[in-house]
């Protein structure tokens, strides 16, 4: 008898996971039955002809709503994964342009094969007369932009662009500007810390160029999952009353969902099998059971390391399929990039490894397994990669935790991780050196005025001023009337931003606004979005003189100082030289088992005190810090087990940034408990390592109150601040200007602390591992820790409500 395969690609290996333990939970998720409801009538005529040629009946409930409210106001759309969420802005959009040829819509996508994906969408309503979507990015050919700015109507573009190429020459985009009804932001989730904060600028400066035009523009956003989508839709836009559409309406598929715990290896170190081998194995025995998947990595060297050893493995058992898996994440060219996915498409590549769900257009075929390696910083992140598993209704959905303080704590909680509200997506589009840096461009862009309120909020003339002092902006009075003020290249003659700027209802003397001290600078371009920073070291392959990619010059001295391994499509380099003149580092390809971890000093400085408060008796104070950093030398580190292999010094200059920082004072009550032997004083060693553990034990469990990970967040404890005078731990955002992360970790630092002590008291291990107290990016490798005195400071913290330290012990 012929038994028919009835059972998944992965039932086998899931059955042998619940018997060895490695399964620490499994849940199913679906399936649900679709919600669909008629089309609306009111639609052109034209788009309802297009819905049915793209073979769309009826719509999901969510795509409805989502209409109605488009019509009425600004709306934010956060259903599924595969939702159908295009449909819920293409409408509007197609509507606007078929009842209105001079109508222009401008679509934003943070990565260039979404807005691919998106153009190949619209296409698909066969309404090519009435709808001309083009993208302008930073591939298009010089020859073919100008008629894309006289014919196109719908514009896809990446806020970079937008930035940089489109907003400081709106002169030459004046149809465009002069009609814009709709502004789409696909994945504005995305758009939050440094980027956000930053796309927050350019969407305010969109809003006015196109209000100067005289434009009335509905804006229109769609997000994954988060907990705030209203809030984050006017932090990014500045504008209120928003719509959300969260009621999803579409099938969802029968998913299986697996927690995956990779075996202890030494219980009293916490040592556990690493998480990239135990991917590499799961993935193996998919592939090779048939199921097509696609693999979630933290970090690009994750990426790298993860394909070598999978397809090592396949190597062994099955060579033809050791062809059939391929890393894939950015840095590729555009070639390259379509060949995989045309591969993944056609099925011919089985897994593919890549570092983020953005890295992949949306049409990327049906996909069995989406395996998440380690936690990817957010449960709504997670969510989303997960939901790429399961397009034929059904699915596996595995996540594989690492050794890190936050996927051990998630083992030992798997209800709660699984039952976790995703975050809020933080950003903070009034970081001074952000929002000052969108001013410049913005008076590039046309004078400031009073009534840029309205876009810059209350705050803008006191940034303003601040440039002035910074010798970058001055005042200057208009005459009046003014037609049209001619500042800057960017402002065009008729219809320039300056006429709505000059202030018509100005007495006397005219308006007074704010220019640019040079108009021939070009502010925008010394602005980039992805970073605080806009330099960069370029990375050069010294065996053949090829540019390999570019680094940001703030992350230069950690990642491509002399002697670092450097990982690039597969391949390791070892760093020859970082040329600091240069400003490029020269590698050579390497085939060693080891990788490299940088120590660094660090120091703190209080700038500015802005809040400060009492509590679990602790001084707690929220500010301004300047951070310095020296790069003092690195580790190297055995691949196959983390062994350290040695340590060499390096010679490089100090750098620094200011930021925003949270810092707490202990005193000395606070710390009787690390006095062992009671004789009154605290032996040095005991108090650094608590405090250092402390410290460690925050930043991991931060992201559990912020969206952020904990490589954006720095911190620094110590048991003499000169500033302080006294023991302090400093917990500080990573990112110059700071995007808001520790202002949330100021107002919730109890929970802070309960999360914290939580940590450690559960981690099984005996005086601390990956799992509690040590980093895997402290400067200070991991030395001095004390588990020990951690628990006791916390717990200390915790019960001081009625403060008395013998108490507790
Ligand atoms: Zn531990
Ligand atoms: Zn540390």
């Amino acid at each position: 008898m012929v038994t028919e395969r009835t059972i998944e690609p992965w039932s086998a290996l899931i059955d042998e996971a619940r018997a060895d333990g490695r399964l620490v939970r499994e849940a199913h998720e679906g399936p649900g039955a679709a919600r669909l409801v008629d089309i609306p009538g009111e639609l052109h005529p034209d788009v309802l002809a297009g819905l049915e040629r793209a073979g769309i009946q009826r719509l999901y409930s969510h795509q409805a709503q989502a209409l109605a409210s488009a019509w009425e106001r600004t709306t934010i759309v956060t259903t599924g994964t595969a939702s159908g969420k295009s449909l819920c802005f293409n409408l509007p959009t197609l509507d606007a342009l078929c009842s209105d040829r001079f109508a222009r819509a401008l679509y934003l996508y943070p990565t260039k094969a979404l807005a691919q994906d998106q153009a190949r969408a619209l296409a698909e309503f066969g309404l090519s007369k009435q709808v001309r979507p083009a993208i302008y990015d930073g591939d298009t050919p010089r020859d073919a932009r100008g008629d894309i700015r006289r014919r196109a109507n719908v514009v896809l573009t990446n806020p970079d662009m937008l930035h940089v190429g489109i907003l400081p020459h709106h002169g030459s985009w004046e149809r465009l500007f002069s009609h814009l009804r709709i502004v789409v932001i696909d994945e504005a989730h995305v758009y939050r810390g440094v980027f956000g904060s930053h796309v927050a600028g350019v969407l305010r400066r969109l809003l006015r160029v196109a209000a100067a035009y005289g434009s009335d523009v509905r804006v229109l956003l769609a997000s994954a999952t988060i907990a705030n989508p209203v809030e984050l839709a006017e932090r990014l836009t500045g504008l209120q009353d928003v719509g959300l559409i969260d009621d999803d309406g579409s099938p969802t598929p029968r998913r299986q969902i697996a927690m995956w715990n990779p075996p202890l290896t030494d219980e009293a170190i916490g040592a556990r099998r690493s998480a990239l081998g135990e991917a590499a194995e799961l993935l193996a025995r998919l592939v090779r059971d048939g199921a097509r998947c696609i693999c979630f990595m933290k970090s690009r060297k994750g990426v790298e390391l993860l394909a070598r050893m999978l397809t090592e493995d396949l190597q062994r058992s099955d060579p033809e399929l050791a062809q059939r898996v391929a890393p894939y994440r950015a840095g590729y060219t555009p070639q390259q990039r379509r060949a995989l996915e045309a591969r993944l498409m056609s099925g011919e590549l089985r897994a593919v490894i890549t570092t983020d769900a953005l890295e992949l257009g949306i049409d990327i075929g049906e996909l069995d397994a989406a395996v998440v390696v380690t936690f990817p910083g957010t449960v709504a992140s997670l969510r989303q990669m997960w939901g790429r598993a399961g397009r034929r209704g059904k699915g596996l959905a595995v996540y594989v935790a690492g050794e890190d303080a936050l996927d051990q704590f998630f083992c030992r909680h798997p209800d709660e991780f699984l039952e976790r509200p995703v975050e809020a997506a933080i950003l903070d589009h009034e970081s001074p050196q952000i929002h000052q840096a969108h001013l410049l461009c913005a008076a590039y862009e046309g004078p400031l005025g009073c009534e840029d309120a309205e876009f810059f909020g209350p705050r803008w003339e006191a940034h303003a001023e601040a440039l002035v002092s910074a010798g970058l902006l001055r005042k200057r009075t208009l005459p009046r009337p003014s037609p049209s003020v001619g500042v800057g290249v960017g402002v065009g003659v008729g219809v320039g931003v300056g006429d709505t700027l000059a202030g018509e209802e100005a007495t006397g003397r005219g308006a007074e606004v704010y220019v640019l001290r040079r108009p021939a600078d070009y502010p925008a371009a010394g602005v980039s979005l992805r970073s605080a920073s806009p330099d960069s070291f370029a990375i050069v392959d010294v065996s053949s003189g090829e540019l390999l990619g570019q680094t940001e010059a703030a992350r230069a001295h950690s990642t491509v100082h002399d002697g670092a391994i450097y990982l690039h499509m597969g391949r390791s380099y070892e760093v020859r030289e970082l040329d600091l003149e240069h400003r490029r580092a020269l590698v050579a390809p390497f085939n060693g088992d080891w990788y490299t971890q940088p120590k660094r000093e660090t120091d703190t400085a209080i700038e500015r005190l802005l809040d400060r408060r009492e509590t679990l008796g602790v001084t707690l104070s929220f500010g301004e810090v300047s951070v310095t950093e020296t790069v003092l030398g690195y580790q190297r580190k055995r691949l196959s087990d983390h062994a350290q292999v040695d340590l060499v010094m390096l010679d490089l200059p100090q750098t620094s940034f200011s930021t925003q920082a949270l810092w707490f004072e202990l005193d000395g009550a606070t710390l009787t408990g690390l006095d062992g032997d009671g004789d009154g004083t605290i032996p040095m060693d005991a108090l650094l390592g608590s405090l250092h553990a402390v410290e460690h034990a925050q930043i991991a469990v931060l992201p559990l109150i912020a969206m952020c990970d904990r490589w954006d967040i720095g911190g620094l404890s110590t048991n003499m601040h000169p500033q302080t005078g006294g023991p302090t731990i400093f917990i500080y955002d990573g990112h110059p200007g700071g995007i808001g992360i520790t202002r949330q970790a100021y107002q919730r630092f109890e929970e802070l602390c309960r999360d914290a002590r939580r940590l450690i008291a559960e981690c099984p291990c005996e005086s601390g591992c990956p799992s509690c107290v040590q980093s895997p990016k402290c400067g200070n490798l991991n030395e001095p820790l004390s588990k020990t005195g951690a628990l006791v400071v916390l717990s200390s913290l915790l019960s001081s409500t009625s403060h008395s330290p013998g108490n507790i012990f």
